[in-house]
């Protein structure tokens, strides 16, 4: 994200609560980079928001435009050097960046890169995308335009020189990035519009897939680097975006209502309460019952200082997380036949440890429904979707599952259902993870673990 206050030194302070909003993108390490003058400055460590930043690390940010970042990575280690943003320099230039997404074809832009004599200081695909900017002779637009055309992937870009902030997308906009407005005319761009909120910002509008953005002293300008054709991440919706958040001009929230409905008219059975697995399958089990006319009901209790269980590298430590992480409400849940929905199964890890407490609470049917079409191909453009030979539902029936996860039905929603509510074609959505179909094939081998690459903001 980036922030810039033209008539006040407050970019670090709103950056820091807008970081605060996007928490839920990324958990492993967050920081802020602001202008001072000719430098840069910048703060950033491994861990959430509340525990990287004190009160004099924001005093000595303070400056009237910042980059911020929350990081989470599909890559093994939180290793703490890939916090970002990430400074690149080259002789007296320098320039901040803060990525959201997957290079592709990192490797080899970085392999040629270092062939000309860069030398970097992380092993993210960030900082390819700040060395081609930098190391452009040209204005960093000029920089900008050129690294679009180098750049393979899925990525939003903020990025920050000595006299400007630069905000773009890819030319497919996989990843998310909208901008606001302040009350003193100032912005703040961020990969979710709850950030916006938080600073007080008035949404403005999306960036453009394929639009380059810069904020200086003389305000807002942009212009389309590549035409846009969009393919935005349909995982936004399901998962990963705050259900206050709005994509295009809906709440995230009610288009995880309308994959209930979807769902409900798809996949209906009989049941006494339907549950959603909190939090972010809360909004879609509301609208499976409210479709199949069954009351809506908490099951669940997610302890919230439990971060994330999805990551654990091995099924005994993602068991134990997924142990701290749920509690039943035992007597809302005995006796009765149950519809449990979830977002997404994956590995199917969550739903085998949720269904295991429900019948040890004296559930007595459990009907599984998931709010997305069955996981089946990675991600290349940075969620975490596993890789092929983690997936439940890669080779097994719907039966098979129901039996592997010990729950008396599963159905999944299919991609036409997805389709219908959120209300796009998949030709106009990236559903790369249900369908196979990238937006962009992946150039280098792509494993998602020691790959180059970032979910952040
Ligand atoms: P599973 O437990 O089936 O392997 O993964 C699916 C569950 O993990 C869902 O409950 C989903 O909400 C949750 N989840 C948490 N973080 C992530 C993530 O980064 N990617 C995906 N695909 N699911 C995640
Ligand atoms: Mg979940």
């Amino acid at each position: 994200m980036a922030v810039w206050t033209p008539d006040c030194n407050a970019a670090a302070q709103h950056a820091y609560f807008a970081l605060h909003a996007l928490q839920h993108r990324g958990q492993e390490a967050a920081g802020i980079a602001a202008q001072l003058e000719e430098r840069v400055e910048i703060v950033k460590d491994s861990g959430l928001v509340s525990e990287v930043f004190q009160d004099e690390d924001l005093d000595r940010l303070s400056s009237d435009r910042a980059i911020g970042h929350v990081r989470y990575s599909t890559t093994g280690a939180s290793d703490r050097v890939n916090a970002q943003p990430i400074v690149f320099r080259s002789g007296r230039r320098w320039v901040a960046v803060a990525h959201n997404g997957n290079i592709t074809n990192a490797a080899q832009v970085r392999a040629q890169l270092e062939s000309e004599g860069a030398s970097f200081n992380t092993t993210t695909d960030s900082e390819v995308i700040a060395a081609l900017v930098a190391r452009h002779g040209g204005t960093a637009a000029q920089g900008i335009v050129q690294a679009l055309r180098e750049l393979e992937g899925g990525f939003s870009v903020c990025l920050m020189t000595r006299n400007q902030l630069l905000c773009f997308r890819d030319q497919h906009g996989i990843r998310p990035l909208v901008i606001g407005v302040l009350d003193n005319g100032g912005y703040v761009v961020a990969s979710e519009t709850c950030a916006l909120d938080t600073v007080g910002a008035r949404y403005l509008r999306e960036i453009v897939a394929g639009e380059v953005v810069t904020i200086s002293q003389t305000g807002l300008q942009s212009f389309q680097a590549h035409l846009p054709e969009p393919r935005g991440c349909a995982f936004e919706a399901i998962y990963f975006s705050s259900p206050a958040s709005r994509l295009g001009s809906e709440l995230v929230y009610d288009q995880r209502v309308r994959l209930g409905l979807e769902l409900a008219s798809e996949a209906p059975v009989q049941a006494d309460a339907v549950i959603g697995i909190p939090d972010s399958a809360g909004a879609i089990a509301l609208g499976y019952g409210r479709r199949a006319e069954i009351p809506y009901q908490d099951g669940l209790v997610k302890n919230r200082y439990v971060a994330r269980t999805f990551i654990e590298p091995t099924a005994q430590e993602r068991e134990a997380a997924l142990r701290r992480k749920f509690l039943v409400l035992a007597s809302a849940i005995a006796g009765k036949r149950l519809v449990v929905v979830d977002d997404s199964i994956v590995r199917g890890s969550t739903m085998k440890h949720v269904v295991k407490m429900l019948r040890h609470a004296g559930a007595v049917e459990v009907h599984l429904r998931v709010g997305s079409p069955r996981v089946l191909h990675p991600c290349h453009y940075g969620v975490d979707m596993g890789h092929a030979g983690d997936y439940i539902a890669e080779g097994r029936t719907d039966k098979q599952i129901a039996t592997e996860l010990n729950a008396d039905s599963v159905a999944f929603l299919t991609v036409e259902g997805l389709e219908r509510a959120l209300r796009r074609p998949r030709s106009r959505r990236c559903f790369a993870c249900f369908t196979g179909d990238y937006p962009v094939v992946p150039r280098d081998a792509v494993t998602g673990r020691d790959q180059l690459s970032d979910l952040t903001d």
